[in-house]
């Protein structure tokens, strides 16, 4: 387990709290539960997924160059303005996939939403 505070590998297992795996740091002496440590991502990572996304590249292919999990991009996707994204169709509509071809919801799939 790694230490949200000092990012020390070196905690050891400190009893349970509400049923929660609890830690203690041995450099820095902090507590922590293992909630805190589901991967957390900054704006600016999240932001340059999906540049990766919308600039043609898959999700899968987001997940080898990024090693972030590939759903973790889809629930970003996801959260993208739709609107915003339906904006940009209109401007371009020959890069509007054949919907008749997949009765996928386009957003999820992504490996043939190849260019936006
Ligand atoms: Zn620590």
């Amino acid at each position: 387990m790694m230490c949200p505070t000092c990012n020390s590998t070196q905690a050891c297992k400190n009893g349970y709290r509400k049923g929660v795996q609890a830690y203690r740091c041995k450099r820095c002496r902090r507590q922590f539960l293992e909630s805190y440590q589901k991967p957390r991502y900054s704006d600016a990572t999240k932001q340059r997924c999906l540049e990766l996304y919308f600039g043609g590249m898959g999700v899968k292919a987001i997940e080898r160059a990024t090693h972030i999990h590939h759903t973790t991009v889809l629930h970003w996707i996801r959260q993208v303005d739709l609107n915003a994204l339906g904006l940009e169709l209109l401007l371009e509509p020959k890069l509007v996939p054949n919907r008749s071809q997949s009765t996928e919801h386009p957003y999820l799939s992504s490996e043939r939403w190849l260019r936006f």
